[in-house]
């Protein structure tokens, strides 16, 4: 298979990897992107199928499209529909695209891989109808799809009123809004948010839709429980404190046909720790992170993380943290003097410092509460790719689990095919609340594949009659 080579590959091509490509790519540096989408944009501009929706009518779609367009003039090369799946020394790239494998190899990598959900199990929460809070901006973003007719919208964070506004918009009918938070949490993050006025306007648009859809909004309760009934979903809540514990006898219910639960965001480090650089426990911006310096360079050579893969800054300071990133690489790579990279970077600095403080505003409201995890009963699976109940985890935590890598060997818990996406924040907060907290109970090493890859697609069609069965050896 033929490798090609670049000066620098982007991984992800949301607002941080097509800013810091179009950059790259326009001082001069050969310029690969990598995303397994089908088109740049991303988790917040990421485009639909240009028949679904009237162009140009919406903010995202017209943020987003000038970032396409800057992308798509720059000269810097697209593997779309690509997984990155596994990453060598020198970054050596493997990848699956439409075309089967291929293999690209880097001077330098910069991870604008973003971030995934986290999710906080509890009885009934992998029941068919229950679906990720920011899985749900996709359906209705990109496939232009309502998870259901009537819909319970849980968790934390501005996902929550976004999804719940939207989906009316869509023809939804939304049953209640279960929000983690209380009413002084949503006043603190406004006015830590008030550097931008525009967006604020815009979170008021959706809660004016809501108010005009006479939506229920229940502060400070969390979902606990879910069964499926004859008429479709059965959803328990009960009310929580500041830390998510939820309280006996204050059970209310609801019925719905989907529910779209979500608390928050954790930022995407698989790349990093698949190359081995250090990583900080930074809960203010999600968890895990990779430690990097202001212009997102980590300690290993040339390797740099920008946008929310680097802590959850939100969509308007992944631009800035993606040109910074590439004006590193263009002056580690030797194409811009010190003097330039100052000069260049240093508006960058300070205008991200501005938005970033909007984005860790909205990311404190979906905080981790580790109190939620009371709600996880013995018999809750924890991890549903290996199917590792919650008192598994316990159990091996009882025998002497100290860490996170310690309890996936014990339990298979993480060693699926999400490689520990889904159950990885559930994880690290029982390991930690046994040890003295996340940090001690470390993060997971990374391992590939990064992404599930078909054996089909790497070792190509075979026969098992060509595989060679070896000779009995002579006794
Ligand atoms: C599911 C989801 C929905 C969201 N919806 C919204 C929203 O509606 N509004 C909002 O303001 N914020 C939303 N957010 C938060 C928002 O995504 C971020 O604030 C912002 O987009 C960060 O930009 P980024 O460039 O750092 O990462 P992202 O926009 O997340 O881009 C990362 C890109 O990396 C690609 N990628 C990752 N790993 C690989 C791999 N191994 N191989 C190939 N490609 C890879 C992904 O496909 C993705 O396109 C959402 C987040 C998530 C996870």
């Amino acid at each position: 298979m033929a490798e090609r080579s670049f000066d620098l590959a982007v991984i992800g091509a949301g607002p941080a990897g097509m800013a810091a490509a179009t950059s790259a790519a326009e001082a001069g540096l050969r310029t690969l992107v990598i995303d397994e989408a089908p088109r740049p944009g991303g988790q917040v501009y990421r485009a639909p199928p240009a028949e679904f929706l009237p162009q140009g009518t919406d903010a995202d779609r017209r943020i987003g499209d000038e970032l396409r367009t800057a992308l798509a003039e720059s000269g810097a090369e697209l593997a779309l529909d690509h997984r990155l799946w596994w990453i060598g020394e020198g970054f050596e790239l493997a990848a699956v695209g439409p075309g089967g494998p291929h293999r690209f190899s880097a001077r330098a990598l910069l991870v604008a891989t973003g971030t995934t959900e986290r999710i906080l199990p509890f009885p009934g929460w992998t029941t068919p109808g229950v679906i990720g809070l920011a899985a749900a901006t996709i359906l209705l973003k990109a496939d232009g799809v309502v998870p259901g007719e009537r819909v319970v919208v849980a968790g934390a964070g501005p996902l929550l009123p976004l999804v719940a506004a939207k989906a009316v918009a869509a023809g939804a009918s939304v049953a209640a809004i279960v929000d983690l938070a209380r009413p002084s949490d949503w006043a603190s993050a406004v006015i830590r948010g008030r550097s931008r006025p525009d967006l604020l306007a815009r979170g008021a648009g959706w809660l004016r839709r809501l108010a005009m859809a006479r939506v229920p909004w229940w502060s400070a309760r969390a979902v606990v429980n879910v069964s499926t009934t004859a008429e479709g979903l059965s959803i328990d809540t009960l009310a929580v404190n500041a830390d998510g514990e939820p309280q006996p006898g204050t059970r209310r219910k609801i019925g719905a046909d989907a529910l779209c639960i979500g608390h928050g965001l954790v930022p995407s480090t698989e790349v990093t720790r698949l190359l081995g650089a250090a990583h900080v426990f930074r809960p203010e911006v999600g968890g895990w992170v990779a430690d990097v310096d202001e212009l997102g360079r980590t300690n290993v050579p040339h390797l740099y993380v920008a946008g929310d893969a680097a802590g959850v800054e939100g969509a308007a300071a992944a631009p800035l943290a993606g040109r910074l990133a590439a004006l590193a690489a263009v002056h580690d790579l030797g194409r811009l003097d010190a003097t330039h990279l100052a000069r260049r970077s240093d508006p960058f600095v300070a205008r991200r410092r501005g938005v970033a403080r909007f984005g860790k505003a909205m990311a404190g409201l979906a905080r981790l509460r580790s109190g939620l995890l009371d709600a996880a009963t013995p018999d809750t699976i924890i991890c549903r790719c290996e199917d590792v109940t919650r008192a598994e985890i316990d159990g091996a935590i009882d025998t002497g689990a100290r860490d996170v890598n310690q309890l996936k060997a014990w339990t298979r818990c993480g060693m699926g095919p999400c490689q520990g996406r889904m159950c990885g924040e559930a994880v690290g907060e029982l390991v930690g609340a046994q040890v003295g907290g996340r940090a001690q109970a470390g993060l997971w090493t990374g391992r590939a594949p990064l992404r599930p890859v078909p054996l089909e697609d790497l070792v190509g069609g075979y026969d098992y009659a060509d595989i060679p069965i070896p000779q009995a050896a002579p006794l």
